[in-house]
């Protein structure tokens, strides 16, 4: 469609759809190049309008004092919403991240069960009488903030929109989310399933625009009173910057180069189909990616060689082809990123195993894709063992025994997860142990479940997601004392 015909999607502030075309910007679709929508970008005006209306909003007594069951069943009916709206919310996804449809699917139903979960906390989560130490009865409530700004990335966006708005919610706050600006479509969707629950207007705004246009004045404004933000770790740290101005509590999900592990008396055929799971699923997009691999070095070479050769055999097309394991990058700048720095390995000396290149396929020429990669011959200090890449490069290494393995998986500024593959498993609870890493999965990888806290160590992150510890995420607790 030519760009003159595409109308622009409007931002949600209060129960108003609002047009601002001063800051819009395209919508593209990754897998052909062809512009989607344009979606409108707030304005100053916007910005200060969503922060009146949702602070406003979460003042009224309809919210406020709304009694945990009552907002359960709410949080139920978006779920709802969420689940007859599927394959809507699928392909928006889908068109603007380029994720294959079965993932973008399950992503969806995902979305659904986040927020039925955190309607069950939501119910049952209880507030405390603390032991007195005097003639009174003493407790701890836990009272929400207000207004809460929830930042996305473009990765999985449905998948941490309900994360973040779903407990947010929950805990009785007022939520401004800012989806990426590669995937903005979503989150509008995720708006107006929520109204149509009936959630208060302005208990939920989607403000649309790019980051540091409109990211970073929310983030700053006087208004808003905790920002809950998955994405890049720099722009995580200039997120804190601007908050440590205000004194405002944070949640940082950041990035990771998490090592996947496998020693020599491993399962080696499920290992191998871990690994390859674990950094070609998404394209490599994706926080957790096992992206360094460390194999023992009695088994490397053909541990290796055998991993190769299947992950060659995955099947990368379109993302809505019946078949297709991997589709494209989320976007033609993400590609060119993860080109420079793979012809940046090779030229430091790093052998190219697999991929390496753009694919041959003539239907997928208009298309931001990259086959699956494998670089070995690495030193420890090369960027792309150090660097998040966000694609589907696997760095291939090796280690002795487990003090060296111990030592190369924690040299890292990035503690997000990690993975082991052994059958001993007094040899897991060692490793498991020492890893510093927020998640370690154990003959298994990228299991997630939404009642496990998660989050990073060092620079991937500050605070922990799902679970009980999602909820009081968006808390703070009060002490309140009756003199008897
Ligand atoms: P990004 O940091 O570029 O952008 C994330 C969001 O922040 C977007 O909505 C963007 O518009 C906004 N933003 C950008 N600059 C801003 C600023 N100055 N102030 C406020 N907001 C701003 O990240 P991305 O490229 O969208 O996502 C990829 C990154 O996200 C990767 O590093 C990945 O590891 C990370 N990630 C982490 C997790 C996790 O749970 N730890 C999950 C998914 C993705």
């Amino acid at each position: 469609m030519p760009e003159s015909e595409l109308s622009l999607k409007s931002m949600l502030i209060g129960d108003q759809w609002i047009a601002q075309e001063s800051g819009a910007f395209d919508s593209v679709n990754p897998a052909t190049g062809t512009v989607n929508f344009r979606i409108s970008g707030a304005t100053q005006a916007e910005i200060d309008l969503a922060v009146d209306t949702a602070g406003r909003a979460v003042r009224q007594p309809a919210w406020r004092d709304m009694l945990p069951h009552a907002r359960a069943a709410l949080l139920r009916r978006m779920a709802d919403g969420i689940d007859a709206n599927a394959e809507v919310l699928a392909r928006l996804q889908m068109i603007e991240n380029g994720k294959v449809w079965s993932e973008c699917k399950a992503q969806v139903a995902s979305a659904a069960a986040t927020f039925r979960y955190y309607a069950g906390v939501c119910e049952t989560l209880c507030a405390e009488v603390t032991p007195p130490r005097g003639n009174y009865l003493s407790m701890t409530r836990y009272d929400p903030y207000g207004v809460v700004l929830a930042i996305t990335p473009w990765n999985s966006p449905l998948t941490m929109e309900a994360q973040k708005v779903a407990p947010a919610l929950a805990a009785g706050n007022a939520v401004i989310l800012k989806p990426s600006e590669v995937t903005s479509s979503p989150a509008l969707e995720l708006g107006r399933i929520a109204l149509e629950a009936g959630l208060p207007p302005g208990i939920l705004n989607i403000v649309t625009g790019l980051g540091a246009r409109v990211g970073g004045p929310l983030v700053q404004h006087p208004g808003v009173r905790m920002v809950s933000f998955t994405g890049g770790t720099a722009t995580g740290r200039a997120i804190a910057h601007a908050a440590a101005e205000k004194l405002m509590p944070v949640a940082l999900e950041l990035g990771g180069k998490s090592p996947h592990i496998v020693f020599a008396d491993a399962d080696q055929d499920a290992a191998i189909d871990a690994v390859i799971g674990g950094i070609f699923e998404g394209s490599g997009q994706s926080c957790v990616a096992g992206s360094r691999l460390y194999v023992q070095q009695s088994i490397a070479q053909s541990f290796i060689e055998r991993l190769a050769a299947r992950a060659g055999s995955l099947r990368v097309d379109l993302p809505d082809a019946e078949r297709a394991q991997m589709g494209p990058i989320a976007s033609f700048g993400q590609r060119e990123r993860i080109e420079g720095m793979v012809e940046a390995a090779r030229r430091d000396g790093a052998q190219v195993l697999l991929g390496g290149a753009r694919p041959g396929d003539e239907r997928l020429a208009r298309g931001a894709f990259y086959l699956p990669t494998i670089l070995a011959g690495l030193k420890p200090d090369a960027t792309v063992v150090r660097e998040e890449i966000f694609g589907p490069v696997l760095c291939a290494l090796t280690f002795e025994d487990e003090d060296d393995l111990i030592a190369q998986a924690n040299d890292s500024v990035y503690g997000l997860a990690s993975g082991v593959w052994t059958v001993d498993y007094r040899r897991a609870w060692r490793i498991a142990q020492r890893l510093e890493a927020g998640s370690v999965w154990i003959n298994t990888y990228k299991q997630l479940s939404i009642s496990t806290p998660f989050g990073g160590f060092k620079q991937s992150g500050i605070g922990r997601e799902k679970g009980i510890t999602g909820m009081r995420l968006y808390q703070q607790s009060k002490g309140i004392y009756f003199g008897m």
